[in-house]
Order: structure tokens, then sequence, then C-alpha cells
């Protein structure tokens, strides 16, 4: 059976929910920017997988309550 594969994400980054409040990076995501003003008033830092060297976004709004996380685009 082929599997068609148009982005490589590992195990964990798959499972982790996209632009969901409140959701914690999964244990190989770390931090690599700081949280810089986006539009709308909120922040957002870039996290580095280490599993897989996606690059995802983490927004915080103005009270620096996580707004979730989203692909890179
Ligand atoms: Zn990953």
């Amino acid at each position: 059976m082929q599997m068609v594969v148009t982005r490589t994400l590992c195990d964990a980054c798959l499972t982790l929910p996209v632009a969901v409040a409140a959701t914690p990076p999964h244990p190989e995501l770390h931090l690599c920017s700081e949280y810089i003003p986006i539009k709308g008033e909120n922040f957002e830092a870039k996290f580095k997988c280490r599993a897989c060297d996606t690059i995802w976004l983490h927004r915080k709004n103005k009270w620096g309550a996580c707004e979730g996380f989203r692909l890179n685009p």
C-alpha cells in the first residue's frame, strides 16, 4: 500500500491540536523566538519540533492566555 505524504510531521506534531486554546506544547517542541506583537493585540512566537523540525506558531492574546498553535504558513 502506498501512502501519500504531503508533510512529514512526527506523531507528536500530528496529534497536536491546531488553533485550540490552552494547548500545551508537546515535549519535543521548544521555543525558538521571542513573542512578538501581531495584529489584533495578540503575540506570536515560533516553536520548533526537535523530532521533525516543524515550525509552529504559538499565539497568546494580550492577557497572556494561550490561543493555540498554528503551522507556520
Ligand atoms: Zn514534530
